[in-house]
């Protein structure tokens, strides 16, 4: 995906827009609001954002972006990023339609999950651990879709990479869903920047679908005590540094607490920031910022950050 000009001006032109109306419809916004399409519920417009359906439209836009070279990104849930203010230039792509898709099946003691990259990833983890997909329970109250999980290597004890059997993407230079083999680490993968995830298939040794439920309840017990969950939110903003974790690194450095205008470094977890009051991105962005330094000073540490800044910072 390109990286983004600091331009406030749309970098669309009238014929880029026209030709996205004629394909989409009303599914093409212009200058429309990112915020209600990201977790934390800040970020300013976007010059197009567009609901695509099916693999062929998804196909189109790719070969548009490719032809025009503008920049564009695809936004899952929105659960791991800032948005800035002055709003993301060039086209942002939300799937939807086929790319919902889940089916659950079993091949004797495995149970294969085929999921589209927008399905919700706590609704394929609701259905997984009915079939008794074991292991499952790991990815439990993450919020967010499938493509997303894939792209961040999300995960706890264990990461979606470690169930992963295939993985089908579309590019703006290889429009058609085709097959990739990407590596998975800590938080990031090898997927190239590029990569539309579309759709993967992930496989589970079976286990007693009734056992794979309480654990993946428990799971889920257990955010609800240490996780702010009612405060938008977009969960842990930095990684765990080698041998180390980050909350508690922001909390020996006392940042808990800590705000800047609508934004608060959560009290119950300090390795999240909520929103506590309309919070804008250069309110979280500070706070960031100030975390960072808090915690180099008193722990000689460089947290990197998890959240992914898209967009325009103003
Ligand atoms: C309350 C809370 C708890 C959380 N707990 C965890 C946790 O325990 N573990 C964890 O790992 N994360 C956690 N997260 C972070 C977040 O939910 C995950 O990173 C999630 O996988 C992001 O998915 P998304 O669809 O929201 O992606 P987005 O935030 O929309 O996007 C994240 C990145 O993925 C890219 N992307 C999105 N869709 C695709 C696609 N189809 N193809 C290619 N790239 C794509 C985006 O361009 C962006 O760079 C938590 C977040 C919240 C709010």
């Amino acid at each position: 995906m390109t990286a983004y000009a600091d331009a406030r001006e749309s970098v669309l032109r009238d014929d880029d827009r026209a030709s996205l109306a004629v394909l989409l419809g009303e599914r093409a916004r212009f200058d429309e609001p990112v915020a209600p399409h990201t977790s934390w519920k800040v970020g300013g417009p976007a010059d197009a954002l567009l609901a695509l359906e099916t693999a062929d439209e998804l196909a189109a836009v790719l070969r548009l972006v490719q032809r025009r070279a503008l920049p564009w990104l695809v936004l899952g849930s929105g659960s791991n990023v800032l948005v800035g203010d002055g709003g993301i230039r060039g086209i942002v792509v939300r799937l939807g339609g086929e790319f919902a898709r889940i089916a659950v099946t079993r091949e004797g003691t495995t149970v294969v999950v085929t999921a589209g990259a927008s399905s919700s990833l706590p609704l394929v983890v609701t259905q997984a651990a009915s079939a008794g997909a074991d292991g499952i329970d790991a990815l439990a109250g993450i919020p967010g879709s499938v493509g997303g999980a894939l792209r961040m290597n999300a995960g706890t004890d264990r990461e979606t990479g470690e169930f992963v059997r295939d993985v089908w993407v579309q590019t703006p230079t290889k429009p058609e869903p085709h097959p990739v083999t990407p590596q998975y680490f800590y938080r990031h993968t090898t997927l190239a920047q590029d990569a539309v995830v579309a759709r993967a298939t992930l496989a589970f040794p079976y286990a007693e679908p009734a056992l794979v439920r309480q654990r993946t309840q428990a799971r889920l017990v257990r955010r609800k005590q240490s996780q702010p969950l009612q405060y938008p939110n977009a969960g842990s903003c930095f990684r765990n540094p080698p041998g180390a974790r980050a909350g508690a690194l922001i909390e020996a450095a006392g940042a808990k607490g800590w705000r800047e205008g609508g934004a608060e470094v959560s009290e119950l977890h300090a390795n999240f920031i909520v929103n506590r009051a309309q919070a804008s991105a250069a309110d979280i962005a500070g706070l960031l910022a100030r975390i960072r330094r808090a915690v180099a000073e008193t722990s000689g540490i460089e947290l990197e950050l998890e959240v992914h800044f898209v967009g325009v910072f103003v």
